[in-house]
């Protein structure tokens, strides 16, 4: 595979650039490559400056459930562009996005737009704070809710691929407001809600973990966390970037019956442009700045391109028989694709729900942090290099999730089986 564009690109943007990326695991560092520059994507197929193609399961991390460039994104992108790209004043169409995402989740009476899944968690837990008065945060280990400093403590995603425990630059005095217990644990979850010293204002959640590779949450777990959070007086945030509009038009929420609090949005809802949303109950909504004390502002939120994005994706999604086929799509692949891994005898776990997965190069179970931290991220590496150059473009880290869109065709899934089994053949174990 010829790189020569890429890698002249990359030793450029690293003269400017920290690491020559603007997000850490784009450095590919984990699985010892360098990152290759992208030059344009359509439906499944991405294309780099170097002319080389692959087929796409990263999906720029999740957005792009349409598919890149789909046709009716780009159009009303192009056609909001000509009145504008910022008012910094209100617009109709985020009053067409709010409506149309509160009618997606119920659980939503209020939605305030940001700019990405970050910021959205980050106001979120401000608005419980607020809301409560109190101030510790409890997360789970390995969950991923954006970069703000509260959220840094036993991360997952680039925290975990890189190996960083925590982040210099955060003080410990905001550290020590987060409590990080695991995922899929209800009777450490219970002894530390009940902990009245605690002062808990919310917990906040990856119904589904994307971020420390797929884990499924075991239902009662959620229920549990529901009706302790209830019966306790604490926020129940759900960190619905990436599973919203992903397992279903309601997210994990609906998929599960569990209803939060406060809902973290990003990724989908922006329709591959920059946007965030957090939303609620209206009681608790209604803290937020105008109507409320808790202050939280944005000189770009509820921009007239990103909501127009938002708008034409949700569109789509919400059409009669998306889920469904795209459920029936992935079950057949993530089917084909676990019969294809079995018959090596390499250790391997495969988790997925609906259209989200990944393969674990280990042997137990993966239903939290710690047993995710089991795997073979060595294995992954070279798994990773082999799909690569059999076309096939993962995520560059054991630790996070395969996604599938409605661009992908059966042609393109069965070629990437194909490169799968090859890619197996290949392995040094
Ligand atoms: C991606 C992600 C975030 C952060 O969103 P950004 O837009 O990258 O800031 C937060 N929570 C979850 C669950 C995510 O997957």
């Amino acid at each position: 595979m010829k790189t020569d564009r890429s890698a002249y690109l990359f030793a450029q943007a690293q003269k400017f650039i920290p690491g020559g990326v603007n997000s850490p695991v784009r450095a590919c560092r984990s699985v010892g490559c360098d990152p290759l520059f992208i030059k344009k994507a359509a439906g499944c197929i991405i294309t780099d400056v170097d002319g080389n193609t692959f087929i796409d399961f990263v999906g720029s991390w999740g957005p792009m459930i349409l598919g890149h460039a789909h046709p009716e994104v780009v159009e009303a992108i192009q056609k909001t562009a000509l009145d504008g790209t910022s008012f910094g004043a209100p617009c109709s169409l985020e009053v067409e996005l709010a409506e149309m995402v509160c009618a997606a989740m119920p659980s939503l009476q209020k939605v305030r737009f940001v700019n990405s899944g970050t910021e959205a968690t980050m106001s979120a837990i401000r608005v419980a704070r607020g809301y409560t008065g109190k101030k510790k945060v409890v997360k789970f280990d390995g969950c991923y809710h954006g970069h703000a400093d509260s959220f840094l403590v036993k991360a997952g995603s680039g925290v975990i691929t890189l190996g960083i425990p925590g982040s210099p630059g955060v003080p410990e005095e905001i550290v020590r407001n987060t409590l990080s217990i695991p995922y899929n644990d209800i009777a450490i979850l219970e002894h530390t809600l009940r902990d009245a010293s605690l002062d808990i204002a919310c917990v906040i959640v990856e119904p589904v973990a994307g971020n420390m590779g797929v884990v499924v949450p075991e239902i009662n777990f959620l229920r549990k966390l529901r009706a302790l959070t209830s019966e306790l007086g604490i926020v129940l945030i759900f960190d619905e970037v990436i599973t919203g509009f992903r397992l279903a038009l309601g997210g994990a929420q609906e998929r599960f019956g569990v209803t939060p609090d406060l809902t973290c949005l990003g990724k989908i809802i922006g329709g591959g442009l920059p946007v965030g949303a957090y939303g609620g109950k209206a009681e608790i909504m209604d803290m937020v700045a105008p109507d409320g004390p808790v202050y939280q502002a944005g000189t770009l939120s509820g921009n007239p391109l990103a909501m127009a994005a938002g708008l034409a994706m949700l569109k789509v999604v919400n059409r009669p028989g998306f889920y469904a086929d795209l459920e029936e799509k992935s079950a057949w692949f993530g089917g084909e694709m676990a019969k294809i891994v079995a018959k090596f005898s390499i250790p391997t776990v495969f988790n997925r729900i609906g259209s989200m997965m990944t393969c674990f190069f280990v042997k137990e179970p993966v239903t939290d942090f710690e047993s995710a931290m089991r795997a073979d991220t060595g294995l992954y590496g070279q798994y990773y290099r082999q799909m690569l150059a059999g076309g096939v473009w993962l995520a560059p880290s054991q630790f996070e999730a395969a996604f599938l869109s409605a661009a992908h065709d059966r042609e393109h899934l069965e070629k990437a089986l194909m490169v799968t089994e090859s890619s197996f053949k290949k392995l040094i174990v």
